[in-house]
C-alpha cells in the first residue's frame, strides 16, 4: 500500500528528516529501551540494515487516541521514522485504499507472510452475542483478530482498551469487551498500557525487535519492563516534597504554585507502573504531574474502575495503615526503601515493586483484577 525505498537514510532524507534527527531518534530509542549509550550504534545499524517487517495495524472499539498518540508525534518526528521503517499494510486511519480493496490486501499480507508480519490492535473486542457489536467489512472485530493475531510473528496492544478492555469494558459492559489477549487466548503479545498509549514506548518496542530479533522482558501482564519496571512514585520530580510531607491542599494553594506533591489531590503516581517522568509527553517536554496534575493511573490494569474516583487520595498505601497521616506515608516509605535496598539490593527491590504476587485474571469480561482492593481509590476526603 505505501511505497519505500530500499534506503532508510535516503527516504528519510526525502521526508525531510536530517541524518542528525535520524541519529536523535537513535539515540532516544536507546534511552527509552533504559540501554545504555554503547548501544546506539547498534540501533542505527540495526535499523539501517532492516529488512522493513510489515505491520497490520487493526482498529476495534476504540476512539482512535492510541493512533493520533502515534501521528502527532513529532520530536523526533516518530511517526515519520516508523512509516519508513515498517510497511504499514493496512491502518484504516491513514491507508490510502479503502472497502474490499484494503481488506484483499490485508488478506494477501496474511496469506504470504504468515509469522513474519506484526499485528498492532488498538481497541477493545466485544466477545457479546459472538462479537456482534464492532464489525468491518462485515467480518466481526473478534473473527478478524483471530485471524491476523493468530498468524502474526506477534502482537502488539496499543492502549488500555486493547490490552485489557480499558474504557469499553467499565461496568456494566453491555458489549462484554475484553483485550485482545483475552478475545484470542495463546497469541505472543506485547501489552503497552495507557489511555492513550506513549508512542515513544511503542516505536521502542518496534525498534527492540528489529535490533536484537526478539521482544523486550515483559512482566506478568505481558507489558515491557523498560517502561512499566518501575512506579512513577520513584521517579517523580515531586518526591522530594512527598518524603518532606508537602502537599498541595488545594488546586491554586500555595504548595500548588510551588510544585509539591499532589498525593492528597487524588495522585495515583504510588500505585502506578509507567515511564512518564523519564520519557514525557508533549514531544519529552513536560508530563501530567510535572505540570501540575496528579496520575489517575492509565498504565495500571482496569483504571477506569479500579483508580477511580480519580481526586480522592489513594489509601492502603503497600506497608501502612490506612489511618496515617500523608507525611507519615512519606516517611515510611523512605524507611521501607532503604530497608528493602539494603536487605537484598536494588534489583530485588525493583523486582518486589513491579512483580505483584497475582497472575493475571483470565477471560470473565466484569471480573476486576485480583489486586483491586488494594488500589481501589477511597471515598474519604483528604486530611
Ligand atoms: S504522590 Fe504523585 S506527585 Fe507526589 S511524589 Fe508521588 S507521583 Fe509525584
Ligand atoms: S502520569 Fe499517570 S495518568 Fe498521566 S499518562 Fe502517565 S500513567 Fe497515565
Amino acid at each position: 500500500m505505501f511505497q519505500f525505498d530500499s534506503d532508510l537514510p535516503s527516504a528519510l532524507e526525502r521526508r525531510g528528516i536530517s541524518r542528525r534527527t535520524f541519529l536523535g531518534f537513535c539515540a532516544a530509542m536507546t534511552a527509552t529501551l533504559a540501554l545504555p549509550p554503547r548501544f546506539i550504534p547498534r540501533v542505527q545499524a540495526a535499523l539501517e540494515g532492516a529488512d522493513r517487517p510489515i505491520l497490520i495495524w487493526r482498529e476495534f472499539q476504540d476512539c482512535a487516541g492510541n493512533t493520533e498518540s502515534l501521528l502527532r508525534s513529532s520530536h523526533p518526528a516518530i511517526a515519520d521514522i516508523v512509516l519508513e521503517l515498517f510497511s504499514l499494510e493496512y491502518h484504516e486511519t491513514v491507508m490510502a485504499g479503502a472497502g474490499k480493496q484494503a481488506e484483499a490486501a490485508m488478506e494477501k499480507v496474511i496469506q504470504e507472510q504468515k509469522g513474519k508480519y506484526l499485528a498492532v490492535i488498538e481497541g477493545a473486542i466485544p466477545m457479546g452475542q459472538g462479537g456482534v457489536f464492532c464489525t468491518v467489512g462485515g467480518r466481526t472485530a473478534l473473527d478478524i483478530a483471530r485471524q491476523v493475531c493468530s498468524n502474526a510473528a506477534a502482537t502488539i496492544a496499543v492502549g488500555a482498551c486493547a490490552w485489557d478492555g480499558g474504557l469499553v469494558r467499565g461496568a456494566p459492559n453491555p458489549t462484554e469487551a475484553v483485550g485482545v489477549q483475552e478475545a484470542v487466548p495463546g497469541i505472543k503479545v506485547v501489552n503497552l498500557g495507557g489511555c492513550p498509549h506513549n508512542a515513544a514506548n511503542t516505536v521502542a518496542v518496534l525498534v527492540h525487535y528489529l535490533t536484537f530479533k526478539e521482544l523486550p522482558a515483559l512482566d506478568q501482564y505481558g507489558r515491557p519492563l523498560f517502561a512499566y519496571g518501575n512506579i512513577i512514585h520513584d521517579q517523580c520530580e515531586r518526591r522530594a516534597h512527598y518524603d518532606a510531607g508537602r502537599f498541595v491542599e488545594e488546586w491554586g494553594d500555595e504548595g500548588h504554585r510551588k510544585g509539591w506533591c499532589l498525593y492528597k489531590m487524588g495522585c495515583k503516581g504510588p500505585q502506578t507502573n509507567y515511564n512518564c517522568p523519564r520519557v514525557g509527553w508533549n514531544d519529552g517536554t513536560s508530563w501530567p504531574v510535572k505540570s501540575g496534575h496528579g496520575c489517575i493511573g492509565c498504565a495500571g490494569p482496569r483504571f477506569w474502575d479500579t483508580m477511580d474516583p480519580f481526586y480522592n487520595r489513594l489509601p492502603n498505601v503497600p506497608g501502612f495503615g490506612a489511618d496515617v497521616t500523608a507525611g507519615q506515608v512519606g516517611l515510611g516509605i523512605t524507611a521501607a526503601t532503604a530497608l528493602a535496598f539494603g536487605a537484598h539490593g536494588v534489583a530485588s527491590a525493583v523486582r518486589a515493586q513491579v512483580r505483584p504476587k497475582e497472575a493475571v485474571e483470565k477471560p470473565d469480561a466484569n471480573k476486576l483484577p485480583a489486586e483491586t482492593p488494594a488500589i481501589q481509590a477511597t471515598e474519604e476526603k483528604p486530611e
